[in-house]
């Protein structure tokens, strides 16, 4: 007999609160959604987001269906995470964050204008140097924020391990069917052609153009944590 909303909600509910009581943190509003808002229809993971300034952990229907008791416990707890890192984010680190991501669509804008331009009208030499300039520079901002979102990752996971006190849930957790774990292998319309190019860099891209690192990682860094916790602030 599968669960509907109504049944899922509180079971969400209790393990989101209880993570919220250890850390001291106020409860963030949660909801049951179908699929997750902005993430390409994804209905297999939870998310936090704090749009208009209200804290709150989405939860797929699916997730509460399917993910074992441990697993359910460890990806709430690892959304708590996200929760707690932006609960201690100061107006300061919002600011600047909000300015990386209006100096980036500048960026993009920039970059496209020069390469749109360039092909318009060949003829400038010059056109050439601002096309590459605009990639690179594009592209190291890129790298650098996905560095930024998958260190928050595994701030999250940390708190995730700590609260949970074992390995269970994110082993539990590890063993779900997941997204694949690189760029290359995701895209299932890449023809072979194009997979035996991006193979021999598929690790590479993955590892700098990822938000999260990758799964067996996230295991290992966890197992450490429990070992050797880092506590920061
Ligand atoms: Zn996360």
């Amino acid at each position: 007999m599968l669960l509907d909303e109504d049944e899922a909600l509180p079971i969400a509910r209790s393990k989101v609160d209880q993570a919220c009581l250890a850390a001291g943190l106020p409860l963030p509003a949660v909801v049951i959604v179908e699929k997750l808002r902005g993430r390409k229809g994804s209905d297999f993971t939870a998310q936090f987001h704090a749009r208009q300034g209200v804290p709150t952990i989405e939860v797929p229907l699916r997730v509460v269906r399917e993910y074992p008791d441990d697993a359910l416990t460890w990806l709430l707890a690892h959304e708590v995470g996200h929760y707690k890192e932006h609960a201690g984010r100061r107006v300061k680190d919002r600011l600047f964050k909000t300015g990386m991501v209006v100096f980036g669509t500048v960026l993009a804008a920039w970059t496209l204008w020069v390469v749109v331009g360039a092909v318009m009208s060949p003829v400038s030499s010059f056109g050439g140097i601002f096309v590459w300039l605009g990639f690179f520079a594009y592209t190291t901002y890129l790298a650098l924020v996905l560095a930024d979102s998958r260190a928050e990752e595994r701030a999250a996971d940390r708190f995730a391990v700590r609260y949970q006190g074992s390995m269970a849930g994110a082993l539990q957790w590890a063993s779900l069917p997941h997204r694949s774990s690189s760029i290359a292998v995701q895209r299932r319309g890449l023809r072979r052609w194009g997979r035996a190019l991006f193979e021999p860099f598929n690790q590479w891209l993955g590892l700098i153009f990822s938000t999260h690192p990758y799964v067996p990682m996230r295991i290992d860094a966890m197992r450490a944590e429990l070992e050797h916790p880092v506590e920061r602030g």
